[in-house]
């Protein structure tokens, strides 16, 4: 009887230890859920959503509440905490087993600024502005237009901003929104600066350009001379790129902002049923000058609806006609530059959809603009030609 007395009495003592056991052991687990210690310099990151301010994403994390305080009024010195956008990011370095912070770092999106707060051993705080550092990258992409150029580059992995200053280069000479067609080549050379820490590109430049149809093959290549007094994109020859008129009134870069970031390209039509050319566009479709000049019309006529007359210097002048309206501050003696914005597509006046009649004029007598022959606006000077050349050559191999 005494032994199963004393076995019953070690299994209660048993029983009340494994008990306890538990018990504490989902303390100490409940415990570390409240509070999880950030292990030696840890580093926490958060990203600012659609609906937070700094200060509410703040209260979410491991800070301590006097801890956001101090890094909001250090934050302040640097910037305006109001202007924080989705996908802004911060990160908290802690010190190692504790709450306690080292250093915060906010980064917000699409900047090569970021801002720190930083804790002194001394317990002191300070902050400042500083600049993400950047990493250049080469790329260099062929390709062959399936439907279009916008497609055709997007689906190498090209950038939209790539893509329009690839099209910058060629404004005058190609019009990317009707002359394009399935089968063309194109090369592509650019660096890209990439942000370090976020990964995002800062800035892209072109070094190097070819568009081949089967009638042309523009190419170009960018050179500063050495006393840098001429830059920018030169034909194979030495010759500027640019010209005195715009290949067509109707520019791929304004187009591709209007259309949504581009992602809906229309594909313009032109025909010609009279001596000027008509582009079939959608209504509300950008109108750009085709050269700098004055403008010595902007009315509203039977036929044409609403058109503006733009005089340009040798004795051009340039017409745009059924526009829907006039852009902002656009009347009789206004000076436009190339390529501004000056009227929107519409169907005004004798006019059986949206269209823009574009026609051009020399000495007041009609002509075609296809076939206009534009002089160079700058050739590169015999002295430049060596340090020229070796740019070509280094870029040659790569083009078609
Ligand atoms: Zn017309």
């Amino acid at each position: 009887m005494n032994k199963t007395k004393t076995f019953r009495y070690i299994a209660l003592v048993l029983v009340c230890l494994a008990l306890v056991t538990i018990i504490l052991d989902l303390q100490i687990s409940k415990l570390s859920i409240i509070r999880p210690k950030p292990r030696m310099l840890e580093t926490f990151q958060m990203v600012i959503t659609p609906k937070d301010s700094i200060t509410s994403s703040l209260s979410r994390s491991p800070l301590p509440q006097k801890d956001q305080t101090i890094i909001i009024d250090e934050l302040k010195k640097q910037t305006n905490i109001n202007r924080c956008s989705p996908n802004d990011f911060y990160e908290i370095v802690f010190a190692k087993d504790s709450t306690d912070w080292i250093s915060f770092a906010y980064y917000p999106v699409g900047s090569q600024l970021f801002y720190l707060v930083r804790k002194r051993t001394d317990g002191s705080i300070t902050s400042s502005t500083q600049k993400l550092g950047l990493t250049t990258v080469e790329v260099r992409k062929k390709g062959t237009i399936e439907s279009s150029l916008w497609e055709s580059m997007r689906a190498l992995g090209i950038s939209p901003e790539a893509i329009l200053s690839f099209v910058d280069i060629f404004q005058w000479q190609l019009d990317f929104n009707t002359e394009t067609q399935k089968g063309d080549r194109f090369t592509i050379v650019f660096e890209e600066d990439i942000l370090d820490k976020k990964k995002t590109v800062a800035a892209i430049r072109i070094k190097a350009a070819q568009y081949k149809t089967d009638k042309r093959a523009l190419a170009s290549v960018y050179f500063a001379s050495s006393d840098g007094r001429r830059k920018g994109f030169f034909d194979l020859d030495g010759m500027s790129v640019k010209r005195m008129f715009l290949s067509a009134p109707l520019q791929y870069r304004r187009i591709s902002s209007y259309f949504s970031g581009a992602r809906m390209h229309p594909i313009l039509k032109y025909v010609r049923p009279h001596s000027g050319i008509d582009y079939a566009a959608p209504e509300g479709t950008p109108v750009s000058a085709v050269a700098d000049g004055v403008v010595i019309k902007a009315q509203r006529d039977n036929s044409l609806g609403n058109y503006i007359m733009v005089k340009h210097s040798m004795g051009y002048e340039t017409s745009y006609g059924h526009l829907r309206n006039f852009a902002a501050g656009i009347r009789v003696g206004s000076s436009v530059k190339q390529g501004q914005l000056i009227g929107y597509v519409g169907q005004t006046g004798l006019a059986t959809g949206p269209h823009l009649d574009f026609r051009i004029k020399l000495n007041g007598k009609l002509f075609n603009f296809l076939d206009i022959k534009q002089p160079p606006a700058a050739v590169l000077t015999t002295n430049d030609k060596p340090d020229f050349n070796k740019t070509v050559d280094a870029y040659l191999p790569l083009f078609d």
